[in-house]
């Protein structure tokens, strides 16, 4: 009933996490946590119960000029970028060792924080955080260039030297992953850092910082300003001192960084931004399987992911079937707060939950996303409305009857029909939600599916359900996107970049190619005399 579903405290069990102290609410610059130069401070607030966490210090131009100064000194003459690769591994490793060991104080203060789910998040994105800085500690001392025989009588090499002062700006739904995969690389590269987290999210990053000056990383190699984005945020990206920018977040805000890069220094930049994936599931598919796969790419993290699959396509030989064991499952699922509730916290349905979402904005803007999908006619199959209790929860919400192409199609799609084809696509199936909402569609053909796919203008994730090799592999050549699982959904793994094409940004991060980013290239010519090869 409405009880069941609202998550409400049925057996008094009390806290099944405790929330943690606060221990670290001011910036870490040049190895130390100081006051913002302003004095000023703002709030971070549990979005269970809008209730205020912690009094955190606003950073803002004054103290992003502390940091890249501090950055700057520890690149330019400290023993960072100057140490020879297998230290810095080593040292890293003891900074993936640390983290792994603070890993429940780390999870329940990232879930407190961002309203995540905290045996999740410790599974997850403490996990993905320890891994990537492993990944990366092993790769300092595997950086080498290479060897060239030149025309004529010359020979070059090439150095793969440390770029310099990264910036990092990061966003809200995933810090701790965020932290580790930006840093990870920039710390094996040799490079010196600052880090603008999330404003609604700050306190991991400073936790990280802790832990790193704890693993003895030398003063000024890491530096953490919170703040907003506006100001702090702003400050970094336009930096004259500032080497490179790497910006996970909106689009928008990812075009703002471009901006700043190309008004001041000519930085590059990488730009990890919005999406709006397809998951393409075709008649052959598992049904089972397939609808756990699209529940789990649309809920996970409460849809508050980049590449949640918020288009699905279901071919429409098994479209029936699936929307009823959606619709069936959906039922199960649990709206509530884990850090309280058993239901959500415990055994199989840890994972079967949507906990709150990160902020009254992004809660506004989502349920304002859901009247849009009403008002413009598509059909709400499950959810469709926020939980009457405090903090920021939302029902799982999946629309079916959703418009996605616009009039250009029906050129490509003689078999649609006149009528459906000259329909404007829905809001709902072209913007980015970030949240637990699903626009499910059917459609006929593999071409149709690869069209609608790739009528969007991001191209981060997608996804391919089916037995046939020969479909998947069709599927995999055509979508245009950074990402394609088959038969799999979000898997990940530090080894595996990660990033989008389009409007989804450019630039990797996890892999190898990640390194690149953080890494000079430098091509040295001599003269080459006596060789018995010439
Ligand atoms: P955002 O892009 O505004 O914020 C991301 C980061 O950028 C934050 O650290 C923020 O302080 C900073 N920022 C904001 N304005 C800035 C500026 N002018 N200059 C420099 N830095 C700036 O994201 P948001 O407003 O928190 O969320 C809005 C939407 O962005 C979401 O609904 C979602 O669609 C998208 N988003 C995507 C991701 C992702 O992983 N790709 C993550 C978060 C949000």
């Amino acid at each position: 009933g409405d009880k069941e579903r609202s998550g409400e405290k049925t057996n008094g069990a009390g806290l099944l996490f405790v929330p943690p102290e606060v221990k670290f609410t001011k910036l870490f610059i040049n190895g130390r946590f100081v006051d913002a130069a302003s004095g000023r401070a703002f709030e971070t607030r549990d979005p269970r119960t809008g209730d205020v966490i912690a009094t955190v210090a606003e950073g803002d131009k004054e103290d992003v000029e502390l940091a890249v100064r501090a950055a700057r000194k520890a690149f330019d003459h400290g023993e960072w970028p100057r140490m020879s690769g297998s230290e810095r591994g080593r040292i890293m490793t003891r900074f993936a060792d640390l983290v792994e060991q603070h890993a429940d104080e780390l999870a329940a203060l990232e879930s407190l924080d961002a309203g995540k789910h905290p045996a999740v998040t410790k599974a997850v994105d403490i996990a993905n955080a320890v891994e990537s800085l492993r990944y990366f500690a092993g790769a300092a001392d595997k950086i080498h260039g290479e060897t060239l025989k030149m025309q004529g009588q010359f020979q070059a090499y090439t150095l793969r030297e440390p770029l310099g002062v990264a910036g990092f700006i990061i966003p809200w739904n995933f810090p701790s992953t965020m932290f580790a995969i930006k840093v990870a690389p920039a710390l094996a590269a040799g490079c010196t850092m600052v880090v603008k987290p999330a404003e609604q999210t700050p306190l991991s990053a400073l936790y990280f910082a802790n832990l790193a000056k704890q693993a003895r990383i030398p003063d000024g190699v890491i530096n953490v300003v919170t703040g907003f984005g506006p100001t702090a945020g702003a400050a970094l990206a336009s930096h004259m001192e500032v080497d490179m920018i790497s910006f996970t977040g909106s689009t928008e805000v990812g075009r703002l960084i471009m901006e700043a890069s190309a008004r001041s220094n000519l930085k590059p930049v990488s730009l990890e931004l919005g999406g709006k994936s397809p998951l393409i599931i075709f008649d052959d598919a598992d049904l089972d399987m397939a609808v756990e796969l699209a529940v789990s790419a649309n809920l996970f993290n409460k849809g508050e992911a980049c590449i949640a699959a918020s288009r699905v396509y279901v071919q429409e030989g098994i479209y029936d079937k699936f929307e009823n064991k959606l619709a069936e499952r959906m039922k199960s699922w649990i709206v509530g707060d884990p850090f309280s509730d058993p239901r959500v916290s415990q055994g199989p349905q840890a994972c079967a939950s949507t906990p709150t979402l990160v902020d009254k904005t992004q809660y506004e803007r989502v349920l304002s996303y859901i009247d849009h999908g009403k008002k413009e006619g598509a059909t709400v199959l499950t959810g469709g409305n926020p939980l009457v209790q405090k903090g920021y929860y939302i029902e799982p919400t999946i629309f079916t009857d959703v418009k996605d192409f616009a009039l250009q199609h029906l050129y490509y799609l003689s078999d649609l029909g006149g009528t459906f084809a000259a329909q404007e696509g829905m809001t709902i199936a072209k913007e980015e939600i970030f949240g637990p909402v699903m626009c499910l569609m059917k459609f006929k053909t593999v071409e149709e599916a690869i069209e609608r796919a790739n009528d969007t203008k991001y191209g981060l994730g997608a996804g391919v359900v089916t037995r046939d090799l020969d479909v998947a592999n069709q599927v995999v050549r055509s979508v245009r996107a950074g990402v394609v699982w088959v038969n799999c959904y979000f898997a990940m793994s530090s080894d595996v970049p990660f990033g989008g094409r389009k409007m989804s940004g450019f630039g990797k991060d996890e892999g190898m190619h990640a390194l690149d980013k953080y890494l000079a290239l430098k091509s040295v010519v001599t003269p080459l005399r006596g060789s018995p090869w010439m």
